[in-house]
């Protein structure tokens, strides 16, 4: 269905340009209204703003992705040993169960910084922004031993 009306027959770049402006209008509309949701992840990107470029990249680099753990952290939805151990009323662990360090296993170590094998091997280089932080981890799943598959990831 057509925004023009019929008799207007309008240039087919002016109708696919503002075809994608609605698109990205109503993009900004949902990052914003995300943000505002009882969420844990959008603490981290309550600063951010809404980039075009970058949603465009996630959008593609989502469509590429065939393994629900993967998607699961790009979507927020995946947790860490923290969270779990939270989540099952326990106190959350001060020793990281992977590496053996004195440090509780939550999201920013299992997936950046955590030295164990089976979670080192395929990190990404930590991310610059939170909004990269955030998302991109589902690098840290490729492997056989990925943390994402074990559900170890997120806080
Ligand atoms: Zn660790």
């Amino acid at each position: 269905m057509s925004i023009y009306p019929i008799h207007s027959n309008p240039d087919e770049a002016v109708v696919k340009l503002t075809e994608h402006k609605v698109r990205e209008s109503w993009r900004r509309v949902q990052f914003a209204l995300w943000k505002r949701q009882n969420r844990r992840d959008r603490h981290y990107l309550l600063d951010v703003p809404y980039e075009e470029s970058r949603v465009s990249d996630a959008r593609k680099l989502y469509s590429l992705t065939s393994d629900s753990h993967q998607r699961a952290v790009m979507l927020g939805s995946a947790h860490s040993t923290a969270c779990y151990d939270k989540m099952r009323g326990h106190e959350v662990r001060e020793q990281c169960p992977f590496c053996g360090e004195q440090i509780p296993p939550v999201w920013e170590h299992l997936s950046w910084h955590c030295s164990a094998e089976q979670l080192s091997s395929g990190h990404p280089e930590v991310p610059e922004g939170e909004l990269q932080n955030a998302k991109s981890s589902y690098l840290a799943g490729r492997g056989s031993h990925s943390p994402l598959k074990e559900g170890h990831i997120r806080p």
